[in-house]
């Protein structure tokens, strides 16, 4: 059995544990992304929501996706951290931010999405896979 996936925010309020392994793992540069983090990107785990154990009172930010569906970004109250993603279309899975985990070099990014809005300065890995919006 591998280790769970766990972490959570910066002051701990807010806490993840995760027994699947990841669906995916995302580099995106969305605008949402860029808003959220302050910065070029927002890194993503995707996992099955099946499995996670959530613990702390997030506070909940609604935003619309491309997509029309609406996507619920999770921060802890106390001290701000972007820790988690809930979409209302797929209530299966969720995203946590890879710097939240506790072993952040476990992240492994692979794709590049919404390149179509990242910005020169915001340097990723040129060999990953890019998509101009969402594959
Ligand atoms: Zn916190
Ligand atoms: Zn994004």
């Amino acid at each position: 059995m591998t280790q769970n996936w766990t972490g959570g925010c910066a002051c701990g309020a807010l806490r993840y544990d995760i027994a699947g392994e990841p669906i995916a793992m995302v580099d995106c540069q969305c605008r949402d992304c860029q808003h959220e983090s302050g910065t070029g990107h927002a890194s993503h785990i995707v996992f099955a929501r099946d499995g996670a154990r959530i613990t702390g009172d997030a506070a909940q930010f609604d935003m619309r996706a491309d997509s029309g569906n609406l996507k619920t970004r999770h921060f802890c109250r106390i001290c701000g951290s972007p820790t988690l993603m809930t979409f209302a279309a797929t209530p299966d899975i969720f995203t946590v931010r890879a710097a939240s985990l506790d072993e952040p070099e476990r992240y492994q990014p692979q794709i590049v999405t919404y390149t179509a809005s990242g910005h020169a300065w915001d340097c990723l890995d040129p060999a990953l896979p890019r998509f101009d919006r969402m594959p």
